[in-house]
C-alpha cells in the first residue's frame, strides 16, 4: 500500500501501547507497513470516533503482553480486539489484510512515534471533519491508485 518513503519508524524500533485501564498491553516491533487515517463508517462505529488512525504491522511483529484482548467479529472477515474491562479498541484484523494486525496509533504510549501518511475511505468522511494536513486522500484505499485531488 505505502511506498518505502512512507515508512517512518526505525527498523527494530519497539513501540508499546495499551488500553485505557492498562490491563491489555501490546508491543509492536519493526517498521509499520503503513500508517493511515480511516474514515470508514465501520471503523467510526467500532471506535465511536469520527475517524481513527491505524498502523499496520506483520502479525508476527505484534505481541499482546498484558491481559489477552477479547475479540469480536464485526463482519465475517473482520476481527476486532478490545479490552473487556475498559472497552478500549485494540486492533483490527481482516482476511483482506491477511497476516497483518492494524493497531491504533492513539493507543501507543507515544502516539507521536508514528506519522500518518494518508486518509482512507474519505467517501465516508463526516462533513464536519476538516483536514488541512496535505496528506493524500483516497476514496477507499491507496490500492485504487492515484489519490483524490485536493
Ligand atoms: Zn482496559
Ligand atoms: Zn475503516
Amino acid at each position: 500500500m505505502a511506498a518505502n518513503e512512507d515508512l517512518v519508524a526505525e527498523d527494530g524500533a519497539i513501540l508499546e501501547g495499551g488500553c485505557q485501564c492498562g490491563a491489555v498491553r501490546f508491543r509492536a516491533t519493526g517498521k509499520p507497513k503503513w500508517v493511515a487515517h480511516c474514515h470508514c463508517a465501520d471503523c467510526r462505529r467500532a471506535s465511536a470516533a469520527p475517524f481513527t488512525t491505524y498502523a499496520s504491522f506483520d502479525a508476527v511483529n505484534v505481541a499482546w503482553t498484558g491481559a489477552a484482548p477479547k475479540s469480536y467479529a464485526s463482519s465475517p472477515t473482520v476481527t476486532r480486539r478490545f479490552c473487556e474491562t475498559c472497552g478500549t479498541p485494540m486492533s483490527y484484523e481482516s482476511d483482506g489484510w491477511a497476516g497483518e494486525v492494524h493497531i491504533f496509533v492513539a493507543a501507543l504510549d507515544d502516539p507521536e512515534a508514528l506519522q500518518p501518511r494518508l486518509h482512507a475511505y474519505v467517501v465516508d468522511q463526516l462533513s464536519w471533519i476538516h483536514t488541512d494536513d496535505g496528506l493524500r486522500r483516497y476514496h477507499q484505499t491507496a490500492a485504487e491508485g492515484d489519490p483524490l485531488p485536493g
